[in-house]
């Protein structure tokens, strides 16, 4: 599916679970929602970073640029733990550990583990959802010291990346390359419904955007009534 009609997929999805989100959300309900739909909308790309020339990899981040992200990262936890003692006369030290762990890590990744980073690959499967998740709580606690808005809006975006990761997910599972939730494991889900960029997928988005209005219009005339 490409990334307009994955947005508009996943904002049909996030309309559906929005109002039982917000009725259990007492404070900061402004800040909560911003974060939701930001979420959502980015959550809804982010799973297309493995494809080459997709939308999200080319205007914000491709699956090379994390992966070299990712071994930065190891490599740096392992230097600070290895150089907890760091001084200024082994700082240089620590720069040349992790420069050199960076460069070998990051060719050990792109060699050995290229394979699990295919099109539909790894990051298609509900192990992507799963690493993105680990690296979503990191920050947590430090989110959670600071004014309470900024947990509010970090929250309501990790519902929202969840909502549009998964809508992408089973949006493509629409499609005849379907996708591989336990990647690399073979099993496939696919409705075999349209090809990726189709009239069919076409009409598909038109679709999706009219049932976003019709679901807007029966909120408001609910909230009205
Ligand atoms: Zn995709």
């Amino acid at each position: 599916m490409t990334s307009k009609t994955h947005q508009s997929f996943g904002l049909m999805i996030a309309q559906v679970f929005y109002p039982n989100f917000i009725n259990a959300i007492p404070h900061n309900q402004i800040y909560w929602t911003s974060g939701f739909v930001l979420g959502v909308i980015w959550g809804a790309l982010i799973p297309d970073i493995d494809a080459p020339h997709s939308e999200f990899s080319e205007r914000f981040i491709s699956q090379n640029f994390l992966i070299s992200l990712l071994s930065l990262f190891i490599t740096l936890l392992f230097g600070i733990k290895l150089f907890s003692f760091v001084n200024k006369n082994n700082f240089f030290y620590f720069l040349i550990f992790t420069l050199i762990g960076f460069n070998i890590l990051n060719f050990f990744i792109k060699v050995f583990f290229k394979k699990y980073f295919i099109h539909r690959g790894i990051v298609h499967s509900i192990w992507g959802i799963i690493i993105l998740n680990i690296f979503l709580l990191i920050p947590q606690n430090t989110i959670y010291s600071l004014p309470s808005l900024f947990a509010s809006l970090y929250n309501g975006a990790i519902w929202g990346i969840n909502i549009g990761y998964t809508s992408h997910l089973l949006g493509d599972s629409l499609t005849f390359a379907g996708i591989r939730p336990f990647f690399p494991f073979n099993l496939k889900i696919s409705l075999n419904l349209f090809k990726t960029n189709s009239f069919t997928e076409k009409v598909l988005f038109h679709f999706f955007n009219i049932m976003n209005f019709i679901l807007l219009m029966r909120t408001i005339s609910n909230t009205g009534g």
